[in-house]
């Protein structure tokens, strides 16, 4: 399946915001019961980019318990993510720049209460679930491994929790670095859960279930944690975000990610986790290695291999596994929630009150995402005289904070507002940070660069302050350059 999905991991907190043949199991028999591979939808943004969002339940036996992942997105993830990386290494054990990716979710199916392990981005996990048989009404605990938006933006719909009878549980640190976002939808999901339930990060400690005990993986985030899930000496290790790419990362473990914290401390344990899961013989998996992703690893020199992956194994001694293939309709847009009209979009502003575009109605719209650290940060200066000298006749400018370019807006909702009116006196309405390209779209961003949904033009957006201006009924007219200087010309 050929894709170039630049797999942009949204991050809460930076966001405030701010991710195969089968040998023997050794002593695990995980058997492989379900695989789903529910559908495949292509997206062509333009020439070089294609998104496609695969969705998918795998289901396995561990021991005595039902075993899923659950699929929120697919992708691949650029190797821009592994900055720093020695390009050799790269070109090696990646193409064109890109390994494939998934931003998955795991649950563990019981009677009552089932358990989720994080909860994607809120893509296609609530359809997958439902695909799956699985409630949103009988998750009755959510572990978190971290807070970052790709593993917590699923917990909730904007208004309220998307699993009513849930406790979230998570570590203190890693609550600590949540809590430390001024992001008002990133309180308003902490508020929704109730009482958050703090996970101590040592093996002794037991949580939920008798089956999962939680190990430290501090240095993707502050909190990081992952989770050994066992039944009848069976294991399955849960590790959250301890790799980004499975194809470079296994044999080369020292190379971090951007996105980790503390990059060295991130290797570090990544080593140990990995050395652990080859010695211990558990089933390894994790968020963003591609799906289902239930690896066998082995070592090979300084890194791992992988000897064998779960996706096509029967049970050896059930040759008449009711494996069952299905397949959604096509037009099962799962991952792809994009309103027909602009007006038909609710955004939130940069304080985090809901923000709905049809106020807009009867005005010109110059929609431009921004960032604070770019050469073409001194065109606040140019937005803000355009806005004063147009604003009277019906004209207004809203601004979307991303962190898509060169990372270049990496402060808090709060920061980038402190900066837009310490700097530039910025009086028109900034929006939450949001992605504007990659699998983290903003559904309002896919309906400005994609002609499916705006009826008039492919246009992805190609740096920070590109604009896009949309007439007073709605109509989107055309995408300005960043470079082209924001003046009364371009209306
Ligand atoms: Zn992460």
């Amino acid at each position: 399946m050929k894709t170039n999905l630049n797999l942009t991991l949204t991050r809460l907190r930076n966001e405030n915001n701010i991710l195969t043949n089968l040998s023997s199991f050794i002593n695990l028999r995980i058997v492989f019961i379900v695989t789903i591979n529910l559908l495949t939808i292509f997206i062509t943004m333009h020439a070089s980019t294609t998104i496609y969002a695969e969705s998918g339940i795998a289901k396995y036996k561990v021991g005595d318990l039902d075993f899923y992942c659950i699929q929120d997105a697919a992708g691949e993830m650029n190797n821009s993510i592994f900055a720093g990386a020695d390009r050799e290494i790269l070109k090696k054990y990646t193409q064109n720049g890109k390994s494939k990716s998934s931003v998955s979710t795991f649950v563990i199916k019981r009677n009552k209460k089932s358990i989720l392990i994080d909860t994607g981005n809120g893509n296609a996990l609530l359809d997958n679930l439902a695909a799956a048989g699985i409630k949103t009404d009988e998750i009755g605990d959510i572990l978190l491994t971290h807070t970052h938006g790709d593993h917590v933006s699923g917990l909730f719909n904007g208004t309220k929790p998307n699993f009513p009878n849930a406790n979230v549980w998570l570590t203190a640190d890693e609550l600590k670095f949540w809590q430390a976002s001024n992001n008002a939808l990133v309180q308003k999901t902490i508020k929704s859960y109730g009482e958050l339930k703090i996970i101590t990060p040592d093996e002794k400690t037991q949580i939920v279930l008798p089956e999962i005990t939680a190990i430290d993986a501090t240095g993707h985030t502050p909190g990081h944690v992952a989770f050994l899930v066992e039944s009848k000496g069976q294991k399955i290790f849960v590790a959250g975000d301890l790799l980004h790419s499975a194809s470079l990362q296994f044999p080369h473990p020292e190379i971090s990610s951007v996105y980790d914290n503390n990059p060295k401390q991130a290797a570090d344990i990544r080593k140990k986790l990995l050395t652990r899961t080859v010695k211990e013989k558990w089933i390894f998996t994790s968020a963003h290695i591609p799906f289902p992703g239930f690896i066998n690893l082995e070592t090979d020199g300084d890194g791992f291999k992988i000897i064998s992956v779960t996706k096509n194994n029967q049970p050896n001694n059930q040759p008449n596994n009711p494996t069952k293939n299905t397949t959604k309709n096509n037009d099962n847009t799962n991952a792809d929630n994009v309103e027909k009209s602009f007006y038909d979009f609710t955004v939130n502003d940069i304080d985090g009150n809901e923000f709905p575009l049809r106020k807009l109605k009867g005005k010109k719209i110059l929609v431009v995402n921004i960032a604070s650290k770019c050469g073409l940060t001194p065109q606040y200066k140019d937005l803000q005289e355009l806005y004063e000298t147009q604003k009277n006749e019906n004209f207004i400018i809203i601004a979307f904070p991303a962190n898509d370019f060169a990372k270049q807006e990496p402060g808090t909702n709060a920061e980038i507002k402190d900066f837009c009116n310490k700097n530039y006196n910025v009086t028109f309405p900034i929006m939450t940070k949001i992605s504007v390209t990659g699998n983290n779209i903003h559904p309002i961003y896919k309906w400005l660069t994609e002609k499916k949904y705006n009826g008039v033009a492919d246009a992805p957006v190609q740096w920070n302050f590109q604009k896009f201006l949309i007439d007073e009924n709605g109509k989107w007219i055309k995408s300005i350059p960043p470079k082209t200087k924001p003046t009364k010309n371009i209306l």
